[in-house]
């Protein structure tokens, strides 16, 4: 518990940003961008972490662009939604492609949310954008509910500066969870759904395929 609140407060790339600015006082043109991925299994506080972060941009005056694909209407057309409840505006698009369309160029924070329905061109958009400068902050399913790493998170990973594994808790034993069982009869990759169709659990009590939800006492 302690040991992983520590790597994830010296994982802050907000002490990167400031780090970065004292080093280089008065450094006239734009500098590097970098990318930023917040991954993990449903209910992990991806999207808490993820619209956390989207605050404190937009409290710093800097100007903010989100965008998730449309496939995830679950809560909201507009918005991105995390199972808390917290919220924060988006774009709704349908390819990798129309991010990089819809990117105003004065745009300094560009987050996206569910990464793992994009296709792969995300992997060189989110590049392009890091390298004109800008912050991007991709959070995304790492896993599928076979356990098999979801792409373009595996690759988001590997090019970018900073990560964030974050865990749920695990329904049956209270441990960390990494998973996300799905509790239905479904072979489909992609079921779009939450509460009552998936659940988090850890390795031990993860079954990698549809397993009867845990009924909890209360
Ligand atoms: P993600 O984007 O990773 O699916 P969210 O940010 O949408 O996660 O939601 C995280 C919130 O989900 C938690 O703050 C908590 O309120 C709720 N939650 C529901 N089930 C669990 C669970 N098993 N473990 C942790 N949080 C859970
Ligand atoms: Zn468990």
């Amino acid at each position: 518990m302690n040991s992983s609140a520590t790597m994830t407060r010296s994982n802050e790339p907000e002490d990167v940003e400031v780090h970065n600015r004292s080093e280089h006082p008065g450094l006239a043109r734009r500098s590097a961008g970098w990318i930023e991925v917040i991954a993990g299994s449903m209910f992990s506080g991806k999207s808490e972490e993820l619209i956390r972060r989207l605050r404190r941009a937009k409290i710093a005056r800097q100007k903010v662009q989100v965008f998730k694909p449309e496939i995830d209407k679950r809560f909201s057309q507009d918005h991105i939604v995390s199972h808390s409840e917290m919220k924060h505006e988006s774009a709704n698009v349908r390819t990798a492609a129309d991010v990089r369309a819809n990117i105003q160029p004065d745009t300094e924070v560009v987050g996206i949310d569910e990464a793992q329905f994009f296709d792969n061109e995300l992997i060189q958009v989110v590049n392009e954008l890091a390298e004109l400068g800008m912050r991007v902050i991709v959070a995304g399913l790492d896993q599928d509910y076979t356990g098999k790493p979801w792409e373009p998170m595996p690759q988001l990973l590997a090019v970018a500066e900073y990560i964030t594994k974050t865990h749920a808790i695990c329904v049956k034993c209270s441990q960390p969870a990494n998973y996300s069982q799905r509790i239905f009869e479904s072979e489909e990759r992609v079921a779009v759904g939450a509460t009552g169709m998936y659940e988090a659990r850890c390795r031990q009590c993860f079954v990698p395929h549809a397993d009867a939800p845990t009924i909890h006492p209360d």
